[in-house]
């Protein structure tokens, strides 16, 4: 293949890929989007194998890492469950970071790769090099930190160390330093310690950086390590002269960077104070156990069959789903009695919080599993004004987004977070196996209200028997 067929086949790839992200952004049109970015990306590779900077004797070699990589994706995207997407991303995350590590020591030995660099040129090649693996190195350890985290292999809880801050300021100035020291070295091996020292603090630095950061804010890293796999990518394209990369990565780096400014919004979190960590705990505390947050009140238990008579009874209902209905796997139910109240004059609408569940999105991608029409699916800020003129506001396996004393208590962890606001309801109904708390472990005042009704129990399980209720 002729170098303009491949920048004509990159071209192609890289339009498909906005077109890719654009698709993504509505549940319409994301099959769309995906089927984009298949093709966008199946182009990108086949141009830059039989392109002309590949001999005939690279590619055996790369189709036999091809069929490993593909295999162990293929596999791995067959058995994780939708609870366990987030950990899947932070891991391929991590993979990013590690390919640019690997690309940047490669081009850094590889004679043949600087050979013609002198001066100017030189200099920028090797800064491309030491940022590409900075990057790369912070991207792979603190995604491995996340996906320990999210997969519960590591406790939630934020390690915050003495004077941290310090610390890592001690390390940028080490990786300064030692960059002078790389772009100074007169050979390869000189240059090797200022590289290795580089990467050593880079990956303390992205081990230290996750390891402080608590539970609650778990989602916007994820998001913001998506952002640095991006310039990871990025860079390397930079180091390997390869404009397709450094587009690629500047895409995702760019959307990854908006995402976790979207969901720092969304948590009322400033961005610097969660990359400064210590919020959350990660762990779904019974509340009644722990010694300074005890329950505030009592709690009204209701049953499937008073539940079921209440949403008969209702004429708008809204349903809030959470984490726990993703657990659960109750979306199919949600649909089902959806269907049937629907069919019955209820007008039933959904509520997502845009961090509801475990990943970005989770909640549109079960509900559109099950078959939920999108256009009764609205965003947090459609749908609160709506609730003072809501009969019954049905929270499944949610808990944290529903949580009034973001709004009531200044004190509280998640104070400022915007949450749907249920109890405006006539009557809000929480369906959830026990008094635990949600992901950022802190008590909902939400259970004792007095128009709220509690349905304890297993999530698909309850909604089976309010379902039979219902028909019955
Ligand atoms: P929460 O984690 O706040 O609450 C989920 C609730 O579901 C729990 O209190 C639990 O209570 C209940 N539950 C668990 N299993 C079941 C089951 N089988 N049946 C019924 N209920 C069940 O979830 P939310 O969706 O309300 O909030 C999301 C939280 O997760 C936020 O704090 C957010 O910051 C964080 N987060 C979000 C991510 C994202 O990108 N969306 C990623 C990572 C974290 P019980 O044990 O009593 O049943």
């Amino acid at each position: 293949m002729s170098e303009s067929l491949v920048t004509v086949s990159y071209i192609g790839a890289t339009i498909l890929f906005i077109l890719s992200l654009g698709g993504l952004s509505h549940p319409e049109t994301s099959l769309r989007g995906n089927l984009y970015g298949m093709i966008g990306m199946t182009l990108a590779v086949l141009a830059t194998i039989f392109g002309p900077r590949v001999t005939m004797a690279g590619i055996p070699w790369i189709i036999g890492a091809m069929v490993v990589g593909g295999g162990i994706g293929l596999y791995a995207a067959r058995v994780v469950k939708m609870t366990q997407m987030p950990e899947l991303v932070a891991l391929m995350h991590s993979l990013v970071g590690l390919a640019a590590c690997l690309v940047g020591y490669a081009n850094y030995v590889d004679p043949a790769a600087s050979a013609q660099l002198v001066g100017a040129e030189k200099s920028i090649h090797e800064i491309e090099i030491y940022i590409g693996i900075l990057i790369g190195a912070i991207t792979f350890s603190g995604s491995i930190i996340a996906f320990g985290k999210l997969s519960g292999k590591i406790g939630g809880k934020p390690l915050l160390l003495p004077a941290r801050h310090w610390m890592n300021l001690l390390g940028l100035l080490i990786v300064i330093y030692f960059g002078w020291h790389f772009l100074h070295a007169e050979t390869v091996s000189a240059g090797m310690i200022g590289l290795t020292v580089m990467t050593v603090i880079a990956l303390l630095f992205g081990i230290h950086m996750v390891m402080a950061i608590g539970g609650a804010d778990m989602p916007v890293v994820v998001s913001m390590l998506n952002s640095y796999s991006g310039w990871a990518a990025a860079a390397t394209g930079f180091m390997l002269s390869n404009d397709l990369l450094i587009v690629t990565g500047a895409l995702v780096g760019s959307s990854g960077a908006i995402l976790s400014y979207i969901m720092c919004k969304a948590m009322a979190r400033n961005f610097f104070s969660v990359i400064a960590g210590g919020f959350g705990t990660g762990g779904g505390t019974v509340v009644a156990a722990s010694g300074d947050a005890q329950p505030a009140g009592e709690v009204v238990a209701i049953s499937a069959p008073e539940t079921a008579e209440l949403l008969r009874e209702a004429r708008n209902v809204i349903i809030v789903p959470g984490y726990g209905m993703a657990v659960a796997q109750a979306q199919h139910t949600v649909c089902e009695i959806t269907k049937y109240l629907r069919e019955k004059g209820v007008n039933v609408r959904f509520g997502i919080h845009p961090v509801a569940g475990r990943m970005p999105g989770h909640m549109n991608v079960l509900l559109a599993e099950a078959k939920v029409p999108y256009d009764i699916v609205f965003e947090m800020d459609e749908l609160n004004a709506d609730f003072p003129d809501t009969d019954v506001a049905m929270v499944i396996g949610a808990n944290d987004i529903v949580n009034p004393s973001a709004q009531d208590d200044p004190n509280s962890p998640i104070a400022g977070m915007p949450v749907l606001e249920v109890w405006k309801a006539k009557t809000s109904i929480v369906m959830k196996r026990s008094m635990a708390s949600g992901y950022a472990g802190v008590d909902n005042p939400l259970f004792y209200k007095e128009n709220n009704r509690m349905l304890f129990g297993d999530a698909k399980k309850m909604l089976d028997e309010v379902f039979v209720a219902l028909k019955s």
